[in-house]
């Protein structure tokens, strides 16, 4: 029989009743979920090793031949042992190869069969033993038959289709793949050699095929069972191609979709613009200029407008987005500022009013601790005028949307997604979106992630800013960081101590926290010192972050709920415990709290941390200030995969993050994108059925990075 791409997987009769609820239950149903569950790496298993690899302490591959087998009794398990001969051993030395829960084995292997086996020895003496090694019969008396149930690792299984001599386990380039628990790496391999035997040659990728050229089926057997590593390196390309240009196409339809919609006028003059800009005790920045007037000229069209706001840590994104905000409220519309967390919508809050109290705006603050359940109340006065209003992310979209919102500014954006910035720009009359990101992200994420917005750069810090120095310290200095941390609260400073908290649950984690805050309160017992954690209810949050904003608190100690958007411009240390603990933009982004105002600060890096990838991620973050550079290298230190952690990337599901970085890749994929839809813009001719069914069900991906 043969099978396409959405075959179930119980239909092909490769595995037993066990084995189809174990792959069940790691998410695998059909011919595509174990045919794109691409392998981690290859073992190159061609060339035996010689005895002298033995004793080298890694992996080795060796051609032997059995010499006779038996079972032993070790107490409390079966263990079915060869003893096998290798060329070069000393006499008398002995190597034997031992299976554990693998009855199969002894009904496949027998004296005289030369074999190829895969495996770490140990070693007694002279001697060595391999436990479970992978194995392959190179040579026995009846090659044929045996083999093909050999291929399939137990005979309980259904035979496979494949043919005699073939090497799926040794001898050759060998897959190997992410574990599936109930199922061992031989069996798994074998079936998937089987499935891929079974094949219909013009089985297709799910959706649409952007690759015809290179047959998928063919493109899939190079992949995983490939003569060499740039076959499957090609092959891995295609089907990243295939994603991408999912990708790519479902941003395009999208930002296609968007601009046709009829948008609002929602910039006329600038008045409050300048009234805000004259108050200021600084000027705005030239990049902030720039970017106030390509806003300016989004939003003065009657195109919706679309934008991306980029900019280090501290460049001053809040406060273009208060211009766009005074524009539109300006022009008659409503305008709304949506923060990823209580504590963000809350400081907006205080600081805008701070900013416009001069000037005749209306200003509201929605949160879930001030609405009761049936209705949510809006503070400051709601005469019916037009008026900023700041809000968390569920209050201020879907059924909660604003009657006249002319203007959404979405904060923090990585932490909202794709799909629910879709579903805010889908919204009936189109209000204009600005959404403003955290932390710079690498150019090819942003064609990606942010590939149907256009985008605006604040690429200049403000000038009168004190400087941040960041150095890496071990514990063994606490003493003087300490000594050093006093002077600067003598001279009126404040300080951040933050330390990554294991997520093992959350009341441990407010333990944790709990236990650190006295540890500081003792070092420092003079001091005032407060205690900041995700746990606490959002009131109490809210006081310890006034304290701290007022200067009552000296020491702030908190987990990385401070990592985003605080500002307290008097802080000048930000402290961090076993920094290796986290990744290197959420260093930057912790580091961004200190230095925003005119006095000198430190980021004081502590670890004790050995390994080179950890001192390389660190050592990154003192030799540069640049968010953008530390982006980059974050991406590529890291991998894409967990630079995004899809779910709060909003990318959907991907099975090939390696495209992610590639800019040549992306540009294809878009290239055929845009193809697909000069050709087709509605998506009405049937070979696109499928893209439309992809756009309308409004992802991208394909399925989760297994
Ligand atoms: P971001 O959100 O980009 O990290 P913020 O908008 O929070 O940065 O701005 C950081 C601080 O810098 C705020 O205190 C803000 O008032 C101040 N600031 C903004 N623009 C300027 C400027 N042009 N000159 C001096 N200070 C500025
Ligand atoms: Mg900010």
């Amino acid at each position: 029989m043969n099978w396409t791409g959405s075959t179930p997987l119980a239909v092909t009769g490769l595995y037993t009743a066990k084995e189809l609820k174990a792959l069940q239950q790691a998410g695998l149903a059909t011919a595509h979920d174990i045919l794109l569950r691409l392998p981690r790496r290859y073992e190159d298993r061609t060339r035996y090793d010689g005895c002298d690899a033995l004793g080298s302490g890694r992996p080795v591959c060796l051609k032997v031949t059995v010499l006779q087998t038996g079972w032993r009794h070790i107490p409390g398990r079966r263990c079915f042992e060869a003893r096998v001969r290798q060329e070069g051993l000393m006499p008398g030395a002995l190597l034997s190869l031992k299976w554990f829960h693998a009855p199969y084995v002894s009904r496949i292997i027998a004296a005289g069969h030369t074999l190829a086996i895969y495996g770490k020895p140990g070693r007694y003496g002279s001697s060595y033993s391999f436990i479970n090694p992978e194995f392959e019969i190179l040579e026995n008396e009846s090659a044929g038959r045996r083999l093909a149930a050999e291929s399939l690792g137990e005979e309980t299984a259904p035979a496979a289709p494949a043919g005699a001599g073939v090497r799926i386990h040794t001898d050759r380039l060998v897959p190997v793949y992410r574990g599936v628990a109930g199922i061992s790496a031989r069996r798994y391999r074998a079936a998937v050699f089987a499935l891929l035997q079974g094949l219909d040659a013009s089985a297709g990728p799910p959706g649409y095929d952007v690759a015809p050229a290179y047959p998928y089926a063919r493109a899939l057997r190079d992949a995983h069972f490939p003569d060499t590593e740039d076959m499957a390196r090609k092959a891995r390309r295609r089907f990243a191609l295939d994603e991408c240009f999912r990708q790519q196409f479902c941003i395009l339809w999208r930002r296609r979709r968007a601009a046709a919609r009829p948008g609002l006028v929602t910039a006329s003059s600038s008045f409050y613009v300048r009234e805000l800009a004259a108050s200021l005790p600084f000027e705005l920045t030239e990049a902030q200029k720039r970017c106030v007037r390509e806003i300016r000229r989004d939003m003065q069209s009657p195109r919706p407008m679309n934008r991306l706001l980029q900019g280090d840590v501290g460049s001053g994104k809040t406060l273009v987005a208060l211009c766009a905000m005074l524009m539109a409220v300006e022009s008659g519309y409503e305008a709304a500022l949506m923060a990823p967390t209580q504590i963000l919508a809350e400081q907006h809050y205080c600081s805008f009013r701070r900013l416009l109290a001069h000037m005749d705006v209306r200003l509201a603050l929605r949160t879930a601790a001030r609405s009761d359940d049936s209705e949510l109340s809006l503070e400051g006065r709601d005469d019916g005028k037009p008026k900023i209003v700041i809000g968390t992310h569920a209050l201020l979209y879907g059924k909660n949307a604003l009657a006249r919102l002319g203007l959404a500014v979405i904060d923090e954006q990585h932490k909202f997604g794709v799909e629910q910035r879709g579903r805010l720009i889908g919204q009936g009359e189109s209000p204009d979106v600005l959404v403003m990101t955290a932390t710079p992200i690498p150019r090819t994420l942003t064609l990606t992630l942010y590939g149907d917005l256009d985008v605006s750069v604040i690429d200049e810090l403000p000038a009168a800013r004190g400087g941040v120095r960041t150095v890496l310290r071990s514990a063994r200095a606490l003493p003087r960081i300490c000594a050093f941390m006093q002077e600067q609260m003598d001279a009126g400073r404040q300080i951040y101590i933050v330390s990554p908290l294991i997520e093992e649950s959350e009341t441990r984690r407010g333990k944790a926290a709990r236990s650190e805050f006295e540890r500081w309160k003792k070092q420092f017992p003079e001091a005032r010192v407060g205690l900041l954690h995700g746990r606490l209810p959002a009131d109490e949050k809210e006081a310890v972050m006034r304290r701290f904003h007022t200067g009552e608190l000296q020491i702030l100690v908190a987990t990385t709920v401070v990592e985003v958007g605080v500002d307290v411009p008097n802080a000048t240390i930000m402290l961090i415990n076993d920094a290796e603990g986290f990744g290197l933009s959420q260093l930057h982004q912790l580091r961004g709290r200190i230095g925003r105002g005119g006095h000198d600060s430190y980021c004081i890096l502590l670890s004790d941390a050995r390994d080179e990838a950890a001192r390389a991620k660190l050592g990154a973050l003192c030799a540069t200030p640049d968010g953008f550079e530390i982006a980059e290298q974050d991406f590529r230190l890291r991998g894409p995969g967990d630079v995004l952690g899809t779910a709060q990337s909003g990318l959907g599901s991907i099975r090939f993050p390696e495209w992610l970085s590639d800019t040549r890749l992306i540009h294809a994929g878009k290239r055929r994108a845009e193809a697909v839809l000069d050709a087709d813009p509605d998506l009405s001719r049937p070979e696109h059925a499928p893209l439309r069914k992809l756009v309308e069900k409004g992802e991208g991906g394909g399925a989760v990075i297994s």
